[in-house]
This record gives structure tokens, sequence and C-alpha cells, in this order.
């Protein structure tokens, strides 16, 4: 039997408490992963404060999962015990018509990490093997668990769905937070130039060392500054109403607008003049399929893209890191370390 002092989510909004746990035998098509590390996120929070209405309370948290397979059930053929591995935020159905093209990221039958089923907050996982994706060599250990909700999650965004092309200007709203700080990089290995939006001033300096090669500020009219720099091909769309319509009028005629996360649950207005004369295209990006996670490894093992890690906690220390993410002081992502 495994078992680790784990988190658990016992009622909407009080803390994560932490106890022993033993992890169950895998099922059939499961294997049991140890992590060295599993990532925290700031959808973990929201989940907390009760914004997803399908989570099984009481629930192991957190779905940034991968590790070490220790052991494997009965129908396992494709994995081994001892390979290192990076999961999916979720398991897909495998029979809808969109996990059927390679779509699994719009599965509507998928079983989410941390929502309605146990995560990441805990050494030992049982995850479903269509979740998993191979780790190749030369990945860092804190790469791993973040490789799908972070790093694939923006090949997604930024290469499927923004289509990217060298020279293009993607504007990375959010930009000193756990996922922009990897989306410069993301940006940067495929020839793009990064502008960083960013509030707080104290992050410029890291955000040019990571490959910014612009930095403008939320509280300006960055939308302009954006234009002196030639317009934005893409803009990579991460906060919401604070940014969304100065991201808006950054775009260059032809541009393509990505939204992939949102602080805040208000909603914006669409001045839809702008859309139309200016032919734009708005697209919603969810997640990451497996064929995307193979990218972000590879993207991890060849150094383009490192793992920027802004504090490694200790399990019993989960309340405070998610204080200190809701008052953004932290700069880049909080691992739990076990
Ligand atoms: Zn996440
Ligand atoms: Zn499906």
């Amino acid at each position: 039997m495994y078992h680790s002092e784990s988190g658990f989510l016992n009622k909407i909004n009080d803390n994560i408490e932490i106890k022993n746990y033993d992890a169950p035998e895998p099922e059939d098509d499961e294997v049991t992963v140890e992590q060295a590390y599993s990532g925290v996120c700031f959808r973990d929070i929201l989940t907390k404060q009760g914004f997803f209405p399908r989570v099984a309370l009481p629930i192991i948290p957190g779905h940034e999962i991968g590790g070490t397979i220790v052991k494997k059930g009965k129908n396992v053929k494709s994995f081994s015990i001892g390979d290192k591995v990076s999961s999916l935020i979720y398991v897909p159905c495998g029979k809808c018509e969109f996990c059927l093209t390679g779509r699994e990221n719009l599965c509507p039958n998928k079983k989410s990490f941390g929502e309605t089923l146990n995560g990441g907050y805990s050494k030992y996982v049982n995850v479903n093997t269509s979740s998993l994706v191979k780790v190749p060599p030369g990945v860092p250990e804190e790469a791993i668990p973040i490789a799908a909700c972070v790093t694939a999650m923006l090949v997604h965004a930024i290469v499927k769905m923004g289509r990217i092309e060298r020279g293009d200007n993607v504007l990375i709203t959010g930009a000193g937070g756990g996922v922009g700080v990897h989306a410069i990089q993301i940006v940067k290995a495929y020839g793009g130039h990064p502008i960083a939006e960013t509030s707080s001033q104290w992050k410029e300096e890291e955000l040019y060392k990571l490959g910014a090669d612009h930095i403008v500020h939320a509280s300006d009219d960055f939308n302009a500054d954006v234009k002196k720099l030639g317009g934005a091909d893409i803009v990579l769309e991460d906060v919401g109403i604070r940014t969304f319509n100065k991201s808006l009028r950054s775009l260059k005629t032809g541009g393509r607008m990505i939204v992939i996360g949102n602080l805040n649950p208000e909603p914006v207005s669409l001045p839809l003049g702008l859309i139309i004369l200016k032919g734009n295209t708005i697209k919603g990006s969810i997640t990451s399929t497996r064929e995307d996670l193979k990218i972000a490894l590879d993207l991890n093992a060849s150094g383009k893209v490192k793992p920027i890690i802004g504090r490694k906690i200790n399990i019993s220390e989960i309340n405070r890191a998610y204080d200190a993410m809701l008052a953004r002081e932290i700069f880049g992502r909080v691992l739990v370390e076990y």
C-alpha cells in the first residue's frame, strides 16, 4: 500500500486539509504514479472557491500530475513499471466524435483530476493510461507535472489555434504569471516576437531574460504601444475583463485572439464593428491533447522551454501558497514537493 500526506478539499471555501491517505490499488486500465512534484494551478483556487459545480467532494485537488510508474493494473500493456510519464489533466472517454478525431481536449464526457477524480495533491496518484504520455530523456523533473496544463496547453493555443508563423508579434497578457512565463519561451521557440503585458513592475527584468522582446503595462493604453510595434498577429488573452478590450484593439488586421484564461467571471463587451472591419478572429482554447503533450515534452527535452518554478512547497504549506498566488507574489509556477 502506498501512503502519503495528501491534501483534501472537504467543503467549498474550506482550507485544504492535510491527512494521511492510502492510494487504492490501480484499476485494470490504470497505473499508480509516484510523483516527485505536482503542480499548483490557479484553477485549484477557483475549484476551492466553488466556481466548478461538478466537483465531487471530498476530493484530492490538483490536476498537474506526473512521475514514475510504480504499479500497474492488469490490462496495462503499453507502459511498464519504472516508466516516467506525464498526465493530461483529464481522462478522455475515448468514444465520442472528439476523442475519435484527436480532439480529446473537447471530450464532453471527460473526467477531470481534482474535480471528478482524485488528483495530484498526493505523492501517489492512480491514472488511466489513456491520459498518459511517456517522458523522453532530458526533461527536467520539474517540467513533468506541469507539461499538460501549462506547456502543452500553450502549444495548443499558440501553435494549433493561433497558427503562429516566424516573425509573428504575439502579445501575452498576464505575462508574469505561471502561464505567461512559459508562453514567452514557446513563442520564441517558434520564431515569434513575444510582447509581454504585466501589471507587476518587479517582474520586468525576468521577463526580458526569458525572451520578451517588449514589455507593455496594463495601466497604460497598451494597445497604442503594441500598435507602435506593428500590432499583434496573435494575442494570448489570459486575464479577462482587465485587459480584454485593449487586447482586442492591439490586434492587427487579420489577427487572432486566443482566449485561454479568465481571472474574473464578469462578462466583457465586444465591439462587433471592430472585429468585422479588421477581420479578426477570437477563439477559445481549452487544455491540451496527447499530441500537444508530446510536443511540449520534446520542447522541454530540447531545452527550448524550461520550467519556471517560483516556489517549491510541502503539501502542508498549500493554503499559504494559495494566498501568495492570489496576491501575485510568486514569479513562475508553484510545485508541491514530495
Ligand atoms: Zn493547471
Ligand atoms: Zn470523448
